[in-house]
């Protein structure tokens, strides 16, 4: 039997407006970097997406070298579109990105227009679309002059390849000037895509400030510390964990000090009726900075799980003291 989408699928889901644009983003958006690639068993990443969209995720995040292999993911979410979501393309916000090494030579790599443009239209025949909802840059390029990879954005929106530009992991400095070089340019940046949990804080330090001020949408990606921040790790690696094929997430990441902070986290989460990986999600969502929180699913139930965030986004002040007082541990 075909897909047919939930017709609830919008009763629960908050939807919050991207910095000063016209665009809403679901609170929770779902990412692909894993567990769609052609390593992975593609009736389960079907699935994955299937309870994302019945339950209003309408927001999916790739980019050109999610894999493995590299634009693997591009096209089984292409491949997925076509079967399940074809009469569903204008309820789905979809990006892709450029900016890591994609393919040999120099113009596979970085931030050149002749690596970006030429980057997208390799993506958008992998997912078969006629343009992206979000195209980023997706790292800065310490040498290509900030104005050739914000021209090649701006170039992309015009040309309809894309609807809106974006920019990720730039720090506050680099993204305040390449916010000021697309304003200039008339294309203005949507969004930011940086790293930020409980465990990894460095956009407190002024990012999240110029993102607020110039009116620019946050999405923050690894809000679960890639799976650290859930109760996954409590009892050690389970088989297939993320940190059991420890490529991006090694055991060494879980030290002894992180497990005791993960270990009361979890109580205290227990304690606000959420799961940790509930309470890791809404405590990213409570600043009104943040448009949407990035997620990876490895099963379609981590979805509905990190889903139930949204019933408890509020802390006390006791609550987020007592969260300061295990990090500093
Ligand atoms: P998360 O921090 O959400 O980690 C996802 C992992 O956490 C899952 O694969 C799963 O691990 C575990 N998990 C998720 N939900 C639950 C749950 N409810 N209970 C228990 N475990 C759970 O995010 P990711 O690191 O996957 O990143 C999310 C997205 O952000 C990416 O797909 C990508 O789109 C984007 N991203 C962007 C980057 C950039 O440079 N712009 C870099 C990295 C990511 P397991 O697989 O072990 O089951």
């Amino acid at each position: 039997m075909s897909y047919q989408p939930s017709s609830t699928r919008y009763d629960l889901m908050k939807y919050r407006r991207c910095g000063n644009s016209g665009l809403k983003l679901p609170a929770l958006s779902l990412g692909l970097w894993h567990n769609f690639g052609y390593i992975d068993v593609i009736e389960n990443s079907r699935r994955i997406l299937h309870t994302a969209f019945d339950n209003g995720v309408t927001h999916f995040d790739l980019a050109n070298n999610y894999g493995p292999p590299p634009g693997s993911a591009e096209e089984n979410f292409g491949r997925i579109l076509r079967d399940d979501f074809r009469a569903c393309r204008d309820e789905l916000i979809i990006s892709t990105k450029a900016g890591y090494t994609m393919w040999e030579g120099p113009y596979g790599d970085w931030g050149s227009r002749k690596y970006l443009i030429s980057s997208l239209d390799q993506s958008l025949k992998r997912m078969g679309l006629e343009y992206v909802d979000i195209f980023y840059h997706h790292r800065p390029d310490p040498e290509t002059p900030l104005e050739e990879t914000m021209q090649a954005l701006d170039y992309i929106v015009r040309s309809g390849k894309a609807l809106y530009a974006g920019i990720s992991n730039y720090p506050a400095e680099k993204a305040k000037e390449a916010i000021a070089v697309l304003k200039k340019l008339g294309t203005p940046c949507l969004i930011h895509q940086p790293k930020y949990s409980m465990f990894e804080r460095w956009i407190e330090g002024g990012l999240l400030n110029v993102l607020d001020e110039e009116g620019v949408g946050c999405i923050p990606f690894s809000p679960l510390a890639q799976g650290m921040l859930t109760n996954k790790y409590l009892d050690g690696i389970p088989a297939g964990s993320r940190a059991s094929r420890g490529v991006f997430l090694k055991e060494s990441d879980l030290s002894e000090k992180r497990l005791t902070q993960i270990y009361k986290l979890n109580e205290l989460a227990l304690q606000r009726d959420q799961s940790l990986a509930q309470m890791a999600l809404a405590w990213v969502l409570k600043d009104p900075r943040v448009t949407s929180v990035l997620i990876g699913a490895s099963k379609p139930q981590q979805v509905t799980d990190s889903l139930k965030c949204l019933e408890n986004l509020t802390f006390s002040e006791d609550e987020l003291n007592s969260i300061e007082r295990i990090l500093k541990h």
